[in-house]
């Protein structure tokens, strides 16, 4: 191999160097008018990501893990509720849940998609909770505790299965609050409504992160939560900004939690080009898949007929992951997992007693899958390389077997 130049795994610089002079003319405008927090650089992205997502309210916030935080609490999770998430995710997701005061505990993933399966949540209803008579509201047997919303997270860019799920949730009064930190602008066929559905605009709130290696990123740390429901937006508003509703009127204690006008600036420049970098992403993707078409040892995203991902990564599954991973490295190719370890299986998470077996899907998924090289700027050449040493060392696994 005579090729030495390193393929990174995103590229973080190039879409930067192309927007300068419009990211620094925001740098310059907030300057000039010391509009630092809030105002309407915050007001204008706002309104343009409500748009981009379908949603009738975005409201800005400084990260995505304080978005789900108040999207949890202003849709009226309470403390000592249990929230149920899946546990192949980032840690944030149960960090939101246990910081809105609530005890997260987990359904497996779907094998193929690696998001919340509806089977396993419709079980887990059946088996661990009650409808207890005289409130309607769904009790966890064990824990003795209601069981108040779901979060569904959109992993990789893939929307979860939302039809069966919100059925579920119309049924025990649950809320639903997606998890969309990477999902911008991912869309869902809902065949009950006979539409496509954007990321974000489902749920009774959704939470979006805008950390810089996300599909929209900002220079520092951001975050925004959508929500159709106007009560909703006013108390996350309230919940980001010390509970005032008025200067120096606390309705309620709330955060310091908002979204700064130069990231808001930033944000605008660079959603005008999202949809166009998506486009790129789902073109790459489409190339990985043809690359690996005869590929019997890389399993390759699935992609159900309800879906259009925008691949914030691209995630396969092989046999001998630490050893592709290697000689990946070796060749100067980077990847990444995403995630090594369950979120049942993390330190952080050992006084809730979960074992190694509790959920199966995501445990074994955990050891096999490994993130490809996936950013809008990846070249078609740059993916052939990939592909070559990925093949080249499965094939050679197989032969092993
Ligand atoms: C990035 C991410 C978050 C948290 O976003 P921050 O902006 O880093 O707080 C939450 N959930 C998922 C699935 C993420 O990928």
């Amino acid at each position: 191999m005579s090729n030495t130049t390193k393929i990174p795994f995103l590229d973080l610089v190039s879409p930067h160097v192309q927007l300068e002079e419009e990211l620094v003319g925001v740098f310059r405008t907030a300057l000039r008018t010391a509009g630092f927090i809030g105002g309407p650089a915050v007001e204008g992205f706002e309104r343009e990501f409500a748009a981009f997502c379908d949603a009738r309210h975005c409201v800005g916030v400084s990260s995505g893990t304080d978005a789900l935080r108040f999207a949890l609490t202003a849709a009226g999770v309470e403390s000592g509720d249990v929230v149920i998430t899946v546990p192949n995710t980032f840690i944030a997701t149960t960090e939101a849940i246990s910081q809105a005061g609530a005890l997260p505990d987990f359904v497996d993933v779907d094998e193929r998609t690696y998001t919340m399966d509806p089977e396993k949540l419709r079980e887990y209803i059946r088996t661990q909770c009650v409808v207890n008579q005289e409130t309607g509201k769904l009790m966890h047997l064990r824990l003795k505790r209601p069981v108040t919303a779901i979060v569904p997270v959109h992993l990789y860019g893939q929307m979860a299965d939302m039809d069966p799920l919100m059925e579920m949730a119309g049924l025990y009064k649950l809320i639903v609050i997606e998890d969309a930190c990477q999902a911008h602008g991912a869309e869902y066929f809902s065949k009950r409504e006979n539409r496509w559905r954007k990321a974000g605009s489902m749920g009774h709130a959704a939470g979006f992160s805008f950390y810089p290696g996300k599909n929209l990123g900002a220079c520092g740390e951001a975050g925004a939560a959508t929500t159709n429901d106007p009560a909703v937006a006013s108390k996350m508003r309230m919940l980001r900004d010390h509970g005032q509703a008025k200067k120096y009127y606390h309705d309620v204690e709330g955060y310091n939690g908002r979204l700064d006008a130069i990231q808001a600036g930033i944000l605008s420049v660079k959603l005008r080009h999202l949809a166009e970098w998506n486009e790129h992403r789902r073109a790459a993707a489409r190339r990985y898949d043809e690359l690996f078409a005869s590929a019997e040892g890389v399993v390759v995203p699935l992609v159900p007929e309800w879906s259009k991902p925008v691949f914030h990564l691209y995630v396969v599954r092989v046999e001998d992951r630490a050893g592709l991973q290697k000689q990946l490295a070796d060749a100067k190719i980077d990847t990444g997992i995403h995630y090594p370890v369950p979120l049942h299986r993390q330190k952080a998470y050992a006084g809730y007693g979960y074992k190694e077996g509790d959920f199966p899907v995501t445990e074994k998924a955990s050891s096999h899958i490994l993130s490809l090289p996936m950013f809008p700027q990846l070249e078609a050449a740059q993916q052939q390389q990939v592909a070559e040493k990925v093949l080249e060392v499965t094939a050679v696994g197989m032969t092993h077997r």
